[in-house]
């Protein structure tokens, strides 16, 4: 496996694959890698003749008083695990590479990022819309892996695919979760022990929900409203958000619930901000 740094050198080896013939996926990350992009790396590899991992901690995405600085990396050990899966390439640019002292482009997706996350982390999805596009552009994969850890996610790169014609396929991958239950996050580091036990509200409170729309709940407010007060039980839990939405367009269900509908929470559990979803088909 090879660590590349710079998109001169990423292009060359792609232009080689391709010439070639080889089918390219591609693994977007911000390193501190686990399970859960373990799991997206190993779909990759089933897929594709060829697999990049990017990891690259980038600082546009990230709001002034959010963890950049503290978010947790290690290069060698992250690579180390995608060489045990079979990734070929790590491509881990610095910062400079990437985004030059004059850069004055930014990709905004309007309605999706304006909700959710979007709205608690002004700016973030203008970021990830950014640095994606970048990366596509520079590595121009023909499928592109991500979690539906971050739903809100998947459906903006759903939408800048289709509405800049990029030529990649998002593939979207379950979300990988601890024995517990708790979904797998680079971010749960941040947690103490007792923290790391409040947690499981966040799993648990979906649990919950999709028991009561099993039972054959359809009222989106009554629904929401259970997720709440199970929440609430947890004293170290502080809710950002708990929605009932489309898991297409990401607009809120206000009333019966139908279709594909998507149930993201953000919680803090002490200081840090714990997300989780699950989706269900009616
Ligand atoms: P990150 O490094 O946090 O930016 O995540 C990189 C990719 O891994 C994103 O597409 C995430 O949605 C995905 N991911 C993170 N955690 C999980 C998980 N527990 N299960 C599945 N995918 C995940």
């Amino acid at each position: 496996m090879m660590i590349v740094k710079t998109i001169e050198e990423i292009r060359d080896l792609v232009k080689g694959w391709r010439a070639e013939g080889l089918s390219v996926g591609y693994v977007p990350t911000m390193g501190a890698l686990h399970e859960g992009h373990k799991s997206l790396m190993e779909r990759a590899i089933a897929e594709n003749d060829r697999v990049i991992t990017s990891i690259f901690v980038n600082p546009t995405q990230f709001g002034p008083n959010e963890d950049f600085e503290a978010y947790p990396r290690d290069l060698e050990k992250d690579a180390a695990l995608c060489d045990s899966v079979g990734v070929h390439v790590v491509f881990a640019p610095e910062a400079q590479e990437l985004y030059l002292p004059d850069k004055c482009t930014s990709v905004h997706i309007s309605g999706l990022t304006d909700v959710l996350c979007g709205s608690k982390r002004p700016g973030h999805f203008d970021g990830v819309c950014l640095v994606v596009s970048k990366f596509f552009n520079i590595i121009r994969p023909d499928k592109a892996y991500f979690g539906q850890k971050d739903a809100q996610q998947v459906a903006v790169m759903k939408r800048l695919v289709r509405d800049m014609n990029f030529e990649v396929e998002i593939v979207p991958c379950p979300i990988v979760r601890e024995a517990d239950g708790l979904a797998i996050s680079s971010r749960n580091v941040y947690l103490s022990v007792e923290e790391r036990k409040a947690a499981q509200v966040l799993s648990k409170s979906l649990k919950m929900a999709k028991n009561v729309l099993e039972q054959g709940e359809r009222n989106a407010p009554i629904l929401k409203a259970a997720i709440l007060s199970c929440i609430i039980q947890e004293p170290m839990a502080k809710i950002d958000y708990v929605e009932v939405v489309d898991g297409e367009n990401l607009e809120s269900i206000n009333g019966e619930i139908k279709g594909h509908v998507l149930i993201p929470i953000a919680v803090y559990i002490g200081k840090t901000r714990l997300i989780d979803n699950i989706t269900y088909d009616l």
